[in-house]
C-alpha cells in the first residue's frame, strides 16, 4: 500500500513545477497533531532569518533554531547598514524579542555547508529555510582590478562596520580623489562615510549616534580624500539609489555636489512619464544640477572643502597603475550612450574613453549569493536559489527567504515582506501534511554532530554577554557600542 502521505500528494496543493518528493523523504508524511512540535531551522540570522523565524513562531507548537556562521547575530544590520544610520538598526529590538521566545534558539559560530551540511539539517528538522544572504561581491572583470588601492565596497563597508574578515583592510586614504563604481545606496553610504567631515563624525559620537569602529575612525581622521566621483554606466533616470540617501548626500556638511547640467538635457519632458518615486528622485537631481542655490546654500557650498559628483554614461575599462606599477592611480572609463527604452535601456560604448586620476577605487556594482551546499539547487547566473514562493525547486521541505531567494536588492522592509511570504507557504505545507512528520530531533542531533567535529555554537545569551561588553566599551568614547571585531576577543570573553 502506498504510504499515507501520497494521498495528500496533490498538484493542486504543491506547485506544478516541483517534482514529486522522493519516497524516502516523505514516507512518514501526515498531518501534525496539535501536540507535536514541528522542528524547523533557519540558516542565517540577518533580517530574512529573523523575520522568517518570527512568522513561523505564529504556529503554536513550532520550534525554530537559527544557525549563523558569525559569532554574533543580525547579518547586514550589524555589518552593512551605515554606522551613522542608528535608527535603521532598531529592528534589532524586534529580532531580540523573537530570540527570547522559548520556542526559538540562536546558534552562532556554525557555518552551514562546512560544519554541518544541508542534508544533515534536513534529516534533523521537518523543514529548513535558507536565509543566508549574499556574501560575495560582483567582480568588475577589468584589468588592474587587483592593484592596491582597489577595494570592493563590500569589504570597505565590512571594514568600517567591524566585520571580522575585513577588520584589517586598512584602506589607504592618503589620496585626494576616490572613484566609486556603481550608483546605488551602498555607493552613497560609502561616499558619505568617506566625506563626512571630522566635526560631523564627532557630533555623531557626542549624540551616541554611530557605532563605527575605532580603527575606521582613526583612518578617517587621517584621510586626505577631498573628492569622490560616483560613476554609472547609464544616466540620471537609471540611478539605483533612493531619494532619502540622495538628500542626505546633498545636505552633507562641508561638501558640495558637482553635477553636469549637460547630463540632464531633455530630461524635464521625460520625467513626466516615469513612476512617482523615480520622478521625485530625478526632479531632485535635476534641481541640484541646474538650479542656482539660494544665497545661504551658495555660501555653504562655496566654503565646502570637499566635493562629490555623479559621473553618468561611463563604464569602467581599466584601473590605471601608478608609474611604478605598484598601485592604482586612475581609471579608464568608456563613454557610453543609451539604447532602448524603459527597463531594457542599455549602455553601449561610443568608442570614446576618458581617464580619471584617483588613488582609491571602490567597486560597488552589487553583492552576490554563493552556493553553500552542492545538494541545494543554485542558479549561478542570477545568484539565487531557484524557488517558487520560497519553496526550493525540486527539494521538498527546503525553503529560502531574503537576498538568497530574490537577489541582493531591496531594503529591510522588502526582506521582511518576502520572509513572511516564505513562512506562510511553509506553514501552509505543514498544515496540508506536505512535510515529513513523526518526531525530529532538531538541535539535539545537530549539537552531537557539531560536538564530534569540534564546533562549539554560541547561544543568544552568549551574544547578550558580548552585547553588554560592547555597550560598556562604547561608553568611554560616547558610542552606542564599541564592537569586538576580533573573534578571539569574543571567544575569550565567553570563556569558550
Ligand atoms: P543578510 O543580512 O546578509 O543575512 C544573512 C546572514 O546569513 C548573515 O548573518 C550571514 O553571516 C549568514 N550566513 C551566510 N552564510 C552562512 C552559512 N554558510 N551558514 C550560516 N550562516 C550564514 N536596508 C535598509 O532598510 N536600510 C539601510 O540603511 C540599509 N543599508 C544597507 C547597507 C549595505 C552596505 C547593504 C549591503 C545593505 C543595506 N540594506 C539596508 C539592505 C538590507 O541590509 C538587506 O535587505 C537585508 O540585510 C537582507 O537580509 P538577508 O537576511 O537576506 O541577508
Amino acid at each position: 500500500m502506498a504510504p499515507r502521505c501520497w494521498r495528500w500528494w496533490n498538484w493542486a496543493v504543491w506547485p506544478r513545477t516541483l517534482s514529486p518528493p522522493a519516497r524516502s523523504t516523505w514516507s512518514s508524511c501526515r498531518h501534525f497533531s496539535a501536540q507535536e512540535t514541528p522542528q524547523i531551522c533557519v540558516v542565517g540570522s540577518g533580517p530574512a532569518g529573523f523575520y522568517t523565524a518570527q512568522h513561523l513562531l505564529k504556529h503554536p507548537q513550532a520550534h525554530v533554531d537559527i544557525y549563523e556562521k558569525q559569532l554574533v547575530p543580525f547579518g547586514l544590520v550589524r555589518f552593512g547598514v551605515a554606522p551613522d544610520h542608528p535608527e535603521v538598526k532598531n529592528v534589532i529590538n524586534t529580532f531580540t524579542q523573537t530570540a527570547h521566545s522559548e520556542r526559538c534558539a540562536f546558534w552562532g559560530n556554525v557555518v552551514v555547508g562546512r560544519d554541518v551540511t544541508v542534508p544533515e539539517l534536513r534529516e534533523a528538522y521537518h523543514a529548513v529555510v535558507l536565509s543566508y544572504g549574499a556574501e560575495d561581491h560582483r567582480a568588475l572583470g577589468i584589468p588592474g582590478e587587483e592593484l592596491p588601492g582597489v577595494y570592493s565596497a563590500r569589504a570597505f563597508v565590512g571594514w568600517y562596520n567591524g566585520l571580522p574578515e575585513n577588520r584589517e583592510l586598512a584602506p589607504d586614504l592618503s589620496c585626494d580623489t576616490a572613484v566609486i563604481l556603481g550608483q546605488g545606496n551602498v555607493a552613497l553610504d560609502v561616499a558619505r562615510i568617506l566625506l563626512s567631515p571630522l566635526e560631523h563624525l564627532e557630533d555623531l559620537l557626542l549624540c551616541q549616534k554611530t557605532d563605527i569602529t575605532e580603527a575606521a575612525l582613526r583612518e578617517l581622521r587621517r584621510s586626505r580624500v577631498k573628492t569622490v566621483w560616483i560613476v554609472g554606466r547609464r544616466g540620471p533616470l537609471q540611478v539605483a539609489f533612493t531619494i532619502k540617501e540622495l538628500r542626505e548626500m546633498i545636505q552633507l556638511p562641508g561638501t558640495r555636489p558637482v553635477l553636469d547640467p549637460a547630463d540632464f538635457l531633455g530630461l524635464q519632458d521625460r520625467i513626466k512619464e516615469v513612476p512617482r518615486p523615480r520622478k521625485r528622485l530625478t526632479e531632485l537631481l535635476l534641481r541640484t544640477a541646474t538650479e542656482k542655490p539660494g544665497a545661504e546654500e551658495a555660501a555653504r557650498q562655496a566654503s565646502a572643502p570637499r566635493a562629490w559628483g555623479l559621473r553618468f554614461f561611463r563604464s569602467p575599462q581599466q584601473v590605471l597603475p601608478s608609474p611604478d606599477g605598484q598601485r592604482a592611480a586612475g581609471i579608464r572609463l568608456a563613454v557610453t550612450r543609451l539604447e532602448g527604452v524603459g527597463e531594457t535601456t542599455r549602455a553601449v560604448p561610443t568608442g570614446d574613453v576618458e581617464d580619471l586620476p584617483c588613488g582609491l577605487v571602490l567597486s560597488s556594482v552589487g553583492y552576490k549569493s554563493r552556493s553553500i551546499d552542492p545538494s541545494v539547487p543554485f542558479d549561478p547566473k542570477l545568484g539565487v536559489i531557484p524557488n517558487l514562493e520560497g519553496r526550493v525547486v525540486d527539494v521538498p521541505g527546503l525553503y529560502c527567504s531574503g537576498w538568497v531567494k530574490r537577489g541582493p536588492t531591496g531594503v529591510i522592509a522588502t526582506t521582511m515582506t518576502d520572509s513572511f511570504l516564505t513562512s506562510q507557504e511553509l506553514l501552509k505545507d505543514l498544515q496540508a501534511g506536505l512535510l515529513p512528520a513523526g518526531p525530529r530531533p532538531g538541535f539535539a542531533a545537530i549539537q552531537a554532530l557539531l560536538s564530534s567535529r569540534g564546533v562549539r555554537p554560541v547561544s543568544f545569551s552568549d551574544w547578550e554577554k558580548v552585547d553588554a561588553e560592547e555597550v560598556s566599551r562604547g561608553q568611554g568614547s560616547g558610542k552606542p557600542r564599541e564592537k569586538l571585531v576580533n573573534p578571539r576577543d569574543v571567544v575569550r570573553l565567553l570563556g569558550h
